[in-house]
């Protein structure tokens, strides 16, 4: 385990107080990422369009390291993650990525996603899946052509139309990590989800971090238009917005909401805050090396830093207070932590003996 990664006295007490009794005792995570260092680009060779900060937390995640940090985090609970790799660069080896992936999934009887490439034709991305044993595709908007500016970067242009038609056929997952500055508020985003889901009914998409809504600013009339869809699930991963939880839980209900962690990112130490619309991540000073050119790192001492806990315990307290403010009962948590998944999974081709974790 990397040095960092450290369970103090104030998490084991969060955990207990707060969130053991609330977490059912088997669950299903849905957006983990596992890979190694090896596969990573030494070189970057594109602009860079992600976030500098993850890259501080951990430098890989391997299989056993995830399966580790459950132990530490989650005590006494059953997990079974769906797993896929972190190829962001277009530089990564993706096929070793993936590969790595498919024999973990396999040895440790996890479901998995392979990490895609919109490059890939249909018959590729087709092949790839079902060789690897994949049960749909995770998909990123690094990978998107070079040439497109950040900010122009739509949703097809790294989950293109003929590979959604390939999910579409086989009723296979896709998580969806929607690019644009302006997340689940962009009108353009919204118009391509409810298009997507009109269009690709059988393919289950799921919408990562709830659309990176972390702040109330991101929201804009996203609900309104979200609580008009049918399909499209939202993961609540790596966000601690217990204002947007509800607002999620309001317009899609218990059923279309599936818990995530996006591992290994939240056994960071932090606090997410927002100021004027941005989300900031409060650390401990030190702790992830020097942060003052990243805007949405800030860094505290003292009595400040000694209260921080993981972002993955701040994900499922901010859930669980979305879930006391609009009445969410225990088999609707049960829904939102196990059982969405568990039937997704197997809808999408998944053998059930998996879930006998
Ligand atoms: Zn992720």
């Amino acid at each position: 385990m990397p040095p960092r990664f450290e369970v103090q006295a104030v998490d084991r007490a969060v955990y207990r107080e707060q969130l053991r009794s609330f977490v059912p005792d088997r669950l299903i995570d849905i957006h983990t990422h596992v890979w190694l260092d090896q596969f990573k680009a030494k070189q970057l060779q594109d602009p860079l369009r992600v976030v500098t900060w993850p890259q501080r937390v951990a430098r890989d995640n391997s299989i056993e390291d995830l399966t580790e940090t459950y132990r530490l985090l989650f005590p006494g609970k059953k997990i079974l993650p769906l797993i896929f790799g972190n190829a962001l660069s277009r530089g990564d080896d993706i096929e070793g990525g993936n590969d790595y992936v498919s024999r973990s999934g396999r040895a440790y009887g996890m479901p998995a996603l392979i990490f895609a490439d919109p490059a890939w034709s249909e018959t590729e991305f087709e092949e790839k899946i079902t060789s690897g044993h994949f049960l749909g595709a995770k998909v990123y908007l690094s990978r998107s052509d070079p040439k497109i500016a950040e900010d122009d970067i739509q949703i097809y242009d790294f989950l293109p139309r003929h590979q959604l038609k390939v999910l579409e056929k086989h009723g296979w997952i896709v998580m969806l990590h929607i690019p644009r500055r302006e997340r689940l508020r962009d009108r353009l985003n919204l118009t391509q989800m409810v298009e997507i889901e009109k269009n690709y009914p059988n393919a289950k998409v799921i919408i990562a971090h709830v659309g990176r809504a972390y702040c109330p600013e991101d929201v804009g009339s996203a609900f309104d238009v979200l609580a008009e869809t049918r399909n499209m699930r939202f993961d609540i991963s790596a966000n601690t917005s217990a204002e947007n939880f509800e607002l999620l839980i309001r317009a899609v209900g218990p059923r279309r909401i599936l818990f995530g962690s996006d591992l290994p990112i939240t056994r960071m130490r932090m606090r997410r805050i927002c100021e004027h619309g941005m989300y900031i991540n409060v650390v401990p000073k030190g702790l992830y090396g020097d942060v003052s050119a990243d805007p949405h790192m800030r860094e505290v001492e003292g009595d400040d830093a000694a209260r921080l806990t993981f972002f993955i315990y701040e994900e499922i307290e901010a859930f669980r207070q979305a879930a006391l403010k609009t009445g969410l009962g225990s088999s609707d948590v049960n829904d939102a932590f196990y059982r969405n998944s568990a039937e997704m999974f197997c809808d999408a081709g998944m053998p059930e003996s998996f879930l006998e974790m």
